[in-house]
């Protein structure tokens, strides 16, 4: 095979698994930006659950203090029944009496309320808990992992770009601005085989002639249909 050929297809393989570490990146860095995405919803939802108890254990507060100033109106009823002479008095201070002890009734039993809900948000806060100590772990591992795929390509890229440098040097600069013309629009199949007489570009039948002359490798052949650079690839040069 035409030795500027050799090289070319050299380079191209060098542009090919340069051109492959975005992608390997970009999912390694997507699978990790979805585990944070789940991790930060499990927080929300922590937080939101602390939010609810914390609301809760304000609103038993304020019945509890409700409760004290009650019990101590009832106390002052009693001191005061001592005193009362009139029946108009007496049905009075009952009455009193009668609202004071609904309204305990009324906070004892929303206190029982609240605090059956707190105790269930509780539960809740527990699962979410381990829930997150789980996704954590994962989110760890995750990024552990990022951060080695990271340090591989950063090597390979050193490899590949002092290779790719090497590569370059060895090729005539006519060929390799050549080259580069066409991987400008072609990107990773500026160079591509002949498959069954087809151009592995363009998928389009290669003429005799043009086959014929790939075939012979003397000089840098091109698609008549597309303009991609042709090779045989070495097990079909056996046959
Ligand atoms: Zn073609």
């Amino acid at each position: 095979m035409n030795s500027d050929l050799v090289e070319l297809i050299k380079l191209s393989d060098i542009d090919k698994s340069i051109d492959s570490f975005l992608p390997k990146i970009e999912a390694a860095n997507k699978k990790l930006h979805i585990a944070q995405n789940k991790l930060s919803r499990v927080a929300e939802r922590m937080e939101e659950t602390k939010r609810l108890i914390e609301q809760n254990e304000t609103k038993v507060g304020e019945y509890e203090r409700q409760l004290e100033m009650l019990g101590g109106q009832l106390q002052d009823i009693t001191k005061k029944s001592k005193n009362v002479t009139t029946d108009k008095e007496v049905k009075a201070l009952g009455l009193e009496e009668d609202i004071a002890k609904e309204k305990m009734t009324f906070a004892n039993e929303e206190i029982g309320r609240l605090q059956e809900i707190s105790n269930i948000k509780a539960t809740e806060l527990q699962e979410l808990q381990n829930e997150y100590d789980s996704e954590k772990q994962s989110v760890d591992a995750i990024a552990n992992d990022v951060e080695q795929v990271h340090a591989t390509i950063e090597n390979q890229k050193v490899e590949l770009y002092s290779s790719r440098e090497e590569s370059v040097m060895s090729i005539k600069p006519n060929i390799l601005q050549f080259y580069e013309k066409i991987r400008m629009w072609a990107r990773n199949s500026a160079i591509v085989p002949i498959r069954k007489q087809a151009c592995y570009g363009c998928f389009l039948k290669i003429n005799d002639k043009t086959y014929a002359e790939v075939i012979k490798s003397q000089e840098i052949i091109t698609c008549p249909h597309c303009g991609r650079i042709l090779y045989i690839e070495p097990q079909m040069d056996d046959e």
